[in-house]
């Protein structure tokens, strides 16, 4: 538990990794392994693992998210999952405007806003993500990237409907690279997040919102970025799919 009395939050994102069968086996070693009762551990697996994965899920305090979604409901969307389908097996969480789904499958700020305000109406939590790229941040043009995407991103969400809805900052240079942010530089984009979502929500709303950050966290990094005041977890990839190395970043909370 924070300070504040915020529930941490860790996700971990499985990515394009593990059939059912090693998902289950996954799950179950991770499920057996949580010492830590003041977090809440969300796990994003890929869509064949959602239903068995929610159902081992279903006794335990784990939440259940998928790593996408589509922006309709229903209709002539051949090769997609809508947000109701989801919902409807138990799933509750969904992490949307991953910079792997933007840089190879073309998903933009608009078509994740979209997505962002029906998984919301279809009872679902998104975990958006926002970040700035290498060239962005050389350029010195991170503060601007980021508010202009949380604008984006969060167009024609309600106040009231903040409560479901979680931030990732994942600069796109640091996911999967094994190059983890500096201290301050985190301490200092947060400081951007929390007055873009002031500006539109009002500074209580803002401080309610869950910002994580993601991009080649480990267990020995996450203690120090953990330490930062606005910083209520971690959005954890490769190491999510190692149950030891999960664990220890879970435990550390
Ligand atoms: C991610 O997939 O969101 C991520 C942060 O990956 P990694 O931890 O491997 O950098």
């Amino acid at each position: 538990m924070k300070k504040s009395g915020k529930m941490r939050i860790i996700v971990g994102n499985w990515k394009m990794n593990k059939a059912p069968a090693e998902a289950a086996a996954l799950f179950s070693e991770i499920a057996s392994g949580l010492t830590s009762d003041c977090c809440r551990v969300i796990l994003c697996v890929p869509f064949v693992d959602l239903l068995t994965v929610a159902n081992l899920a279903a006794d335990t305090e784990i939440c259940i998210g998928a790593q996408n979604c589509h922006f309709d409901n229903e209709g002539a969307y051949t090769g997609e999952i809508s947000p109701a389908m989801l919902n409807n097996i138990g799933v509750n969480h969904v992490i949307l405007g991953h910079s792997e789904r933007r840089k190879y499958f073309g998903e933009t700020d608009e078509t994740t806003n979209k997505k962002v305000k029906l998984a919301i109406a279809s009872g679902l939590t998104p975990i958006v993500c926002v970040g700035e790229t290498l060239l962005e941040r050389e350029l010195g043009v991170t503060d601007e990237k980021i508010s202009i995407q949380i604008k984006k991103l969060l167009n024609g969400v309600l106040t009231p409907q903040l409560e479901n809805l979680i931030i990732a900052y994942e600069p796109v240079w640091a996911v999967g690279s094994g190059r983890c942010i500096e201290h301050a530089d985190l301490v200092h984009v947060c400081k951007v997040i929390r007055a873009s979502l002031s500006s539109l929500y009002g500074v209580e709303a803002a401080n309610n919102v869950p910002i994580l950050y993601g991009g080649s966290i480990n267990s020995q990094n996450f203690t120090d970025l953990l330490s930062i005041d606005d910083i209520d977890g971690g959005l954890v990839g490769g190491a999510s799919l190692v149950a030891e190395e999960f664990l220890k970043i879970v435990n550390c909370t």
